[in-house]
């Protein structure tokens, strides 16, 4: 229902997320990105299967945006996760396909609430390194994990800049085999490169880790990261800090996307549309005026507002 685009389940979808609020939050919530072939599904496969063995229950979601232009969703597949699929206490759901970045994002967030007051209490929402999204995936998490692959000396020009900045750990996947060496050095270039970033926080230096999704060697300290920062966060106060900012964040998304989406849905709206773009190539409308003229069509006619 939070997926439906229907005026109606909107509703009952927003009153719905109202309602179980006070069983959110609760969660732990990772971020999970790196580039197609990392090996991201294979680790989540492992790592989830290692978490429902402790006793947790898993939920894992996916911000896709590209399920958005290909209406097909790579991440979040069931089948590129088989041992989580098959799992009682997981839950696989694939991206939404819900048109743009951010109402595939603002979908997952919900669905993720959804997770939580089920009691879902660790959640893994992954995503490709595609525009925002990693952005998108870092605001809704509490750890932001970089996975990366070992490879010849070149493995920073295939990082984002922005990504690393964004990272809580970098964690070198594939250390198996022939590659341990590989990774090993990779990871050096890593903690050298992160060294010369300033932290996103004062309590948390990310580090840099090796491990194997397909052997499972180094999962457990990979999640012993993730518990540590936990702990470091929650003891000074900054987690429900960064979580406070990212509701109010969530709130103006929400804002800035109904009022795009006002644009989409009212047909009087629609229709003028056209004739404001084509004046504006023209030169014959300023882009000021245009903008103008087109939010106070948005703030016009009759309220789409929810009311609780
Ligand atoms: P994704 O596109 O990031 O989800 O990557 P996948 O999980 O589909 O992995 C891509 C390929 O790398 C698959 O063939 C995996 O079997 C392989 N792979 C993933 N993790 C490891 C690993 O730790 N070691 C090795 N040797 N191969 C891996």
């Amino acid at each position: 229902m939070i997926e439906s685009k229907r005026e109606d389940h909107r509703k009952l979808a927003l009153a719905l997320v109202q309602e179980i609020l006070p069983h959110t939050g609760k969660a732990i919530r990772v971020g999970i990105t790196g580039a197609p072939g990392v090996g991201k599904s294979l680790t989540i496969d492992t790592l989830g299967t290692q978490l429902t063995a402790q006793g947790r229950k898993v939920a894992v979601l996916a911000v896709d945006p590209s399920s958005v232009r290909t209406g097909g969703a790579i991440l979040g597949d069931k089948t590129r996760m088989v041992r989580l699929a098959n799992d009682p206490n997981a839950f696989v759901r694939p991206s939404p396909a819900a048109g743009t970045l951010g109402g595939v994002a603002a979908n997952t967030r919900e669905a993720m609430l959804i997770c939580e007051a089920a009691g879902f209490d660790v959640v893994l929402v992954e995503t490709v390194g595609i525009g925002q999204s990693e952005t998108a995936v870092a605001d809704m998490t509490n750890f932001f994990l970089v996975l990366v692959l070992p490879g010849a000396g070149d493995q920073l020009q295939g990082l984002k800049k922005g990504v690393v900045e964004l990272a809580d750990m970098i964690a070198v996947n594939k250390a198996d085999g022939d590659n341990v060496k590989a990774a090993t050095a990779a990871a050096a270039e890593y903690r050298a490169a992160l060294q010369i970033l300033s932290p996103r926080s004062a309590n948390w230096l990310p580090p840099v880790i090796t491990y194997s999704a397909l052997t499972g060697s180094g999962i457990a300290e990979l999640w012993a990261q993730v518990v540590l920062h936990r702990e470091r966060l929650s003891a000074d106060g900054e987690l429900a800090a960064r979580r406070r900012e990212q509701q109010i964040k969530w709130m103006w998304a929400m804002v800035e996307q109904r009022l795009f989406g006002r644009l989409h849905s009212s047909a009087a709206i629609k229709a003028k549309l056209p004739e404001i773009e084509t004046a504006v190539a023209k030169g014959e409308l300023s882009p000021a005026l245009a903008a103008a003229e087109i939010i106070a069509m948005i703030g016009l006619g009759g309220s789409t507002s929810h009311n609780r």
